[in-house]
């Protein structure tokens, strides 16, 4: 019997609620735990409102017994009926959003006390910090979920604890040290955590997000999408801040099954276009030819920084796979995701352009992948990782600025190519890096070598007795119900 497998007959399948944030980057891993949790036998509720029901989907084909508890999205005056995930908000609604989700208070209260075996702890997202004081209304425990790594999370809470200023407020340049946190980072302003950096002391939608964020370090528990191998400093770190022993790190989370390339999982979205067509092309492909090159689920380039990224992908003469994101209502005035005029054809045959949805996962795991060109959102940083492809580093906004140093200063796993949301890249630098990263050149580089070091200790950490897995186990036991009625 495997520990896994110990675990799961070790209980007697706890109930517990599963609380997403609606925004693909954070559901996604966190429905990956779900499955995780439910694999080892626990009785699994997930909580989302009508529109993000189709997400769902996979992990419910795989895990029939979990149950969806879906409540209406609250209404909200700067939210167009029918946003109900971020990659449909319009601009500046991402505040508005994490506030009116706390309207779901009242009614998840109701329906525990409704129900005849309600969830004995509650695992939500770090941006639902109130879903502490619901649980605490409840008397059950509340695990934060922290999609972002360690490192990131360090930078955030410490953002929250301390709130620092700027003696300028124009002054996007000025430099915020972290000195406590390991490797003393520090960063301008204007690539901190753009929710921090809208705060207003008084305004009451800051208020609560302060409150939320502040509510999340005074959790039960935090259970974090990371591994000990790759972050142990910033894991000890966060431990050490938050002053007891319950943080554990149970990552890279992955899909179930994601190894049926006929059939890749629909991690997050369904593909835009056929699978088989991408994976025939990649077929004909030499080892570690291609440049695999997206920005996650929301990021949405200027035309401008169209043109220069389709040149430096021309003028680089590798093969690539561009995933394309459309642009949605905010983006006005037709400046946004134009792919430039001709560029598919001159690269036919040697580059594939995905508008849309791209199985990213399992593109990144084919053998002829040999870079990603990445915004260094956390969940593309691990599918990276697991995958053993080095990666070329654009971060863009959220904490992909701190996974960025991790990436590129201290793990050496990636090369930095352009930073920031509004930057537009040289094509000429970028065609260069791109040419070094990927194939022959890239032994050259070192990042290669130290892709596939950390590609060994990821696989390792998921497997039967590794690092994350132990953790794992180790979390079902402290959720089962024996351990809840003994107390802490
Ligand atoms: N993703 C995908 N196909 C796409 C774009 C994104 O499968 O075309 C997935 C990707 O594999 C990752 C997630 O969406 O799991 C994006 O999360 P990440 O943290 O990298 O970035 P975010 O979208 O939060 O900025």
């Amino acid at each position: 019997m495997t520990t896994t497998a110990v675990a799961a007959a070790a209980h007697d399948g706890a109930h517990i609620l599963i609380f997403p944030y609606p925004a693909q980057g954070h559901m996604i891993p966190l429905l990956d735990l779900a499955h995780q949790l439910a694999t080892r036998g626990l009785t699994i509720t997930v909580l989302v409102t009508p529109r993000n029901v189709p997400l769902l989907k996979p992990l419910l084909s795989k895990h029939p017994s979990i149950t969806p508890f879906v409540l209406p999205f609250p209404a909200h005056p700067a939210l167009p009926a029918g946003v109900e995930n971020v990659k449909d908000l319009p601009p500046n609604g991402f505040r508005p959003m994490m506030s009116v989700l706390g309207e779901l208070q009242d009614p998840i209260f109701h329906w525990f006390q409704s129900h005849p075996s309600p969830p004995e702890a509650i695992i939500s997202d770090m941006f639902l910090g109130w879903t502490q004081h619901l649980a605490c209304r409840l008397g059950i425990r509340r695990f934060v979920f922290s999609p972002s790594g360690a490192m990131a999370l360090a930078v955030i809470y410490s953002l929250w604890r301390a709130m620092p200023k700027r003696d300028d407020p124009n002054e996007e340049n000025h430099l915020v040290p972290f000195p406590d946190i390991p490797s003393s980072p520090v960063y301008p302003w204007w690539q901190l955590s753009p929710i921090y950096r809208s705060y207003l002391e008084g305004d009451p939608v800051s208020e609560f997000i302060k409150d939320g964020f502040r509510a999340d370090m005074a959790s039960w528990g935090l259970v974090i999408n990371s591994f000990d191998e790759l972050e142990r400093v910033y894991l000890e770190y966060l431990l050490k801040q938050l002053g007891n022993d319950r943080v554990w790190a149970v990552g890279p989370l992955h899909p179930p099954d994601d190894e049926d390339r006929s059939k890749p999982s629909e991690r997050g979205g369904s593909s835009s276009v056929l699978a088989s067509k991408i994976f025939s092309w990649l077929d004909t492909c030499g080892d570690r030819t291609v440049v695999y090159v997206c920005f996650g689920s929301q990021a949405v380039l200027t035309n401008h920084q169209m043109e220069e990224l389709a040149s430096g992908l021309e003028k680089s003469g590798d093969r690539f796979i561009w995933s394309v994101k459309n642009p949605t209502k905010g983006h006005v005035g037709g400046e946004y995701g134009a792919i430039p005029c001709g560029f598919e054809d001159r690269v036919a045959g040697r580059g594939i352009v995905i508008r849309g949805w791209a199985p990213q996962v399992a593109i990144l795991k084919h053998r002829a992948v040999g870079a990603f060109l990445t915004h260094c959102g956390w969940n593309s940083v691990l599918e990276g990782l697991v995958a053993g492809v080095p990666m070329l580093a654009w971060p863009m906004g959220a904490d992909q600025f701190s996974n960025a140093t991790l990436l590129v200063d201290e793990l050496k796993v990636a090369v930095r190519v352009c930073e920031g949301e509004k930057t537009v890249p040289n094509s000429d630098e970028l065609g260069r890096a791109v040419r070094e990263v990927v194939g022959v050149d890239g032994e050259r580089v070192g990042t290669r070598v130290r892709a596939m070091e950390l590609q060994k200790a990821a696989l390792t950490a998921i497997k039967e007795g590794g690092s994350s897995c132990n953790n794992l186990n180790r979390l079902v036991r402290v959720l089962s119900k024996e351990t809840f009625q003994g107390g802490k």
